[in-house]
């Protein structure tokens, strides 16, 4: 751990043996996963697979994808980001070696994968075969409104399983071969995201399921995996007793929660919260430090509610506020297993949650 060396390095040992969470890092990249790891990271808590999409080319896939006519014209233009993806993964799992993983299924809004303008039509019309009129008919038939509120998250992977089933068969090959080349078995944890119900996540539960079946009985091997999902929306939270019926762990997404809860857009909030916080409206910003009194609140009855269906039920956080110290003395005091922040915030969720046993 090269970065914490001398005095510090010595503190942050003392602080690991009080320390009863554990502290994962948010990250999506190789190097973010070596810099967490240099930091103390003991996994990756949230891999955002939204993040691996900026590129041209697997934005075009995937767009190729939503405006295909059927199944087999989906099947096809996702067939290129198989491997893309499974080498995504196995860099990964490498890099982490067999630290628990938490792989988040896709979740943009749907608005950023459509086309816009004549251009990109003609581009889309020319690659897929299908005619302008056909393109801008189907991409009007996809238009949203309000696209945070719309069709993202687990929404996507009902209306198009094609796309969770990719990435549910990249994770488990890549971590078949990552299990086959080193003694490190990778520990995937499959979550997916934005579910408001218990049959949402029933239902893609059995499509990753189906695939790592179908992975294993190919690869000849089998693995350790989990499937579980984010607590992000308060029907989530609410109905995280029947959730867990489906669900080997939560992880609470405290930014969507914090923004579905108070009815703020997570996107523009400081433009009137900073006023509103000066004023003491609310006592420190929602979006940095949890809401304890409020969201918090939902957040306690899912922990609770949860583990009373399931009671070995883990549980963790990864939105912002998994690396602030007081949200993280909340987290400890509602029994979570572990914070998850970005690498640079490990350390000081390391001794947060270190201050927060003791305390
Ligand atoms: C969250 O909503 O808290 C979360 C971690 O997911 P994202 O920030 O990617 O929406
Ligand atoms: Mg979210």
């Amino acid at each position: 751990e090269p970065e914490l060396v001398g005095d510090f390095g010595t503190l942050m040992v003392w602080a690991d043996k009080h320390r009863r969470m554990k502290v994962r890092a948010n990250a999506e990249t190789p190097l973010d996963c070596q810099v967490a790891r240099q930091f103390g990271a003991e996994g990756v808590g949230l891999c955002r697979t939204e993040h691996m999409f900026f590129d041209a080319g697997r934005i075009s896939a995937v767009r190729q994808m939503i405006l295909a006519d059927d199944e087999a014209g989906r099947r096809t233009a996702l067939a290129k980001l198989l491997p893309e993806q499974r080498s995504d993964f196995q860099s990964i799992f490498e890099v982490m070696a067999g630290l628990p993983v938490t792989i988040r299924l896709l979740d943009p809004p749907l608005h950023e994968f459509l086309p816009h303008g004549d251009a990109e039509f003609a581009d889309l019309a020319e690659v897929t075969g299908l005619g302008v009129e056909h393109l801008k008919r189907r991409a009007g038939e996809l238009h949203e409104f309000n696209p945070m509120l719309g069709h993202r998250g687990c929404r996507l992977g009902i209306t198009f399983p094609e796309i969770y089933e990719m990435q549910a068969r990249a994770i488990f090959e890549a971590a078949c071969d990552v299990a086959d080349k080193s003694g490190d078995a990778p520990i995937p944890e499959v979550m997916i995201p934005l579910v408001a119900t218990r049959k949402e996540l029933e239902i893609l539960r059995a499509l990753v399921d189906r695939v790592a079946l179908e992975v294993f009985a190919e690869k000849g091997r089998t693995l350790e995996y989990l499937v579980g999902t984010m607590i992000e929306l308060p029907r989530a939270a609410l109905m995280a007793g029947e959730i867990a019926e489906e669900a080997t762990f939560f992880s609470f997404g405290t930014n969507d929660l914090t923004q579905t809860t108070l009815g703020v857009s997570r996107d523009d909030a400081a433009r009137f919260l900073n006023p509103y916080v000066e004023q003491g409206i609310y006592p420190r910003d929602p979006f940095v430090s949890l809401d304890i009194e409020g969201v918090g609140q939902l957040v306690e009855m899912a922990a609770e509610r949860g583990r009373k269906t399931r009671p070995g039920l883990k549980l963790g956080i990864c939105g912002e506020h998994g690396g602030d110290p007081a949200s993280i003395a909340f987290c400890e005091k509602t029994g979570l297993d572990y914070v998850s922040a970005s690498p640079y915030r490990v350390p000081i969720a390391r001794l947060a949650a270190a201050q927060a046993s003791l305390g």
